[in-house]
């Protein structure tokens, strides 16, 4: 932490803020300039109490943290990419996957037509959302308990593993109970009971950014699931909210060129709801390849038209086949290696 003084402050001003900085457990280290004075903060900003409080005293000017929040997540701490095992599915580390399915899951025919639609296609992931964290409380809310059902028959039917979104602590355990991979959803990105919950069930977690999170937030928030013992973090990429109204959101591949330098852990993207229109899903997944994210996750239904909720953004089976054939030589390229079960 480094503190500048404003120019002109008394040495009395000065030993004030310093004496503070102790009591705080840092070792405070003047540097005396001609007009002003700095003093460097030594001590581990993650273990020590935040001083970032000592902005209140009137001779300060500003208190600039120097350490990232974040440690586990971080490169820092570990160099190489992390592989997570998800059913049999390797994860991170140089393959590329897959997670397509439908934003809801809205009955036994749609959910299993699309599951085995998704896999003929070499999706490795199925994906469908039976608690639906809508905007409006007037929309489809999902099939709650027997969405979760349609989900276990999808994989009964494909051997696809399931990612399903859970939107409440209370609810982690019967999500746990059918999900191979519990997601957070963006507009639950930092709520931190819901992340510690679904860190203590021990399922691989797919972390979305919130639509308005800063990347290291974004990180923070795997940096509690990962504190709480639960080091299987799958971040993704899903569009931030930005002045663009041309797509729902606006896709960030900046952040997640950052994501890939700063942390060890697989970074996928979410092409669908950053576009929130088909016919820009497969552009912002040729580019999600490029940019170097570990995987995809794609909606797809069998008849969007008729999608309860995210109808304007899903996939026909047809197009996601296109999709899949469109990214695939990209993905060499990229010197990954496709996932496969
Ligand atoms: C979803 O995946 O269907 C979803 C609701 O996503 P997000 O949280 O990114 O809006
Ligand atoms: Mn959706």
């Amino acid at each position: 932490m480094i503190i500048v003084l404003r120019p002109g402050t008394s040495e009395q001003g000065i030993q004030q803020v310093a004496d503070a900085v102790k009591k705080f457990n840092y070792e405070p280290r003047l540097i005396r300039g001609v007009e002003r004075t700095v003093i460097a903060c030594i001590g581990d900003e993650r273990s020590h109490h935040t001083i970032e409080s000592l902005s209140v005293f009137p001779q300060v000017e500003s208190v600039t943290p120097i350490q990232k929040k974040y440690k586990v997540v971080s490169r820092e701490y570990q160099a190489h990419d992390s592989v997570l095992d998800v059913a049999g599915r390797k994860i991170g580390g140089g393959t590329f996957h897959v997670v397509a399915g439908p934003c809801s899951v809205e009955s036994a025919s749609q959910t299993i037509e699309t599951a085995k639609a998704v896999k003929s296609y070499g999706a490795t992931l199925f994906r469908g959302g039976a608690f639906k964290p809508r905007t409006s409380p007037y929309d489809f809310q999902g099939l709650g308990r027997e969405g979760l059902d349609l989900l276990r028959q999808a994989r009964a039917a494909t051997g696809l593993p399931i990612v399903t979104e859970v939107l409440s602590p209370q609810d982690v355990e019967m999500v746990a109970a059918c999900a191979d991979v519990l997601q957070i959803g963006a507009r639950n990105a930092q709520n931190v009971p819901l992340l510690a919950a679904a860190a203590d069930s021990g399922k691989t977690i797919l972390l979305k950014r919130g639509v308005s999170g800063l990347v290291d937030e974004w990180l923070l928030a795997a940096e509690y699931i990962c504190l709480h013992g639960n080091t299987k973090v799958i971040l993704c990429e899903r569009g931030i909210r930005t002045f663009e109204h041309a797509c729902r959101n606006t896709l960030d591949l900046s952040a997640v060129a950052v994501a890939k330098q700063e942390t060890h852990l697989p970074v996928f993207v979410d092409p669908s709801h950053a576009a929130g229109r088909a016919d820009m899903v497969i552009p912002l997944a040729r580019a999600a390849v490029a940019v170097g994210a570990d995987g995809l996750l794609v909606e797809v239904h069998p008849d969007p038209a008729t999608a309860l909720s995210d109808g304007g953004q899903q996939l026909t089976p047809k197009q996601f086949g296109q999709l899949m054939a469109e990214i695939r030589p990209l993905v060499e390229v990229m010197g990954k290696k496709f996932g496969s079960d």
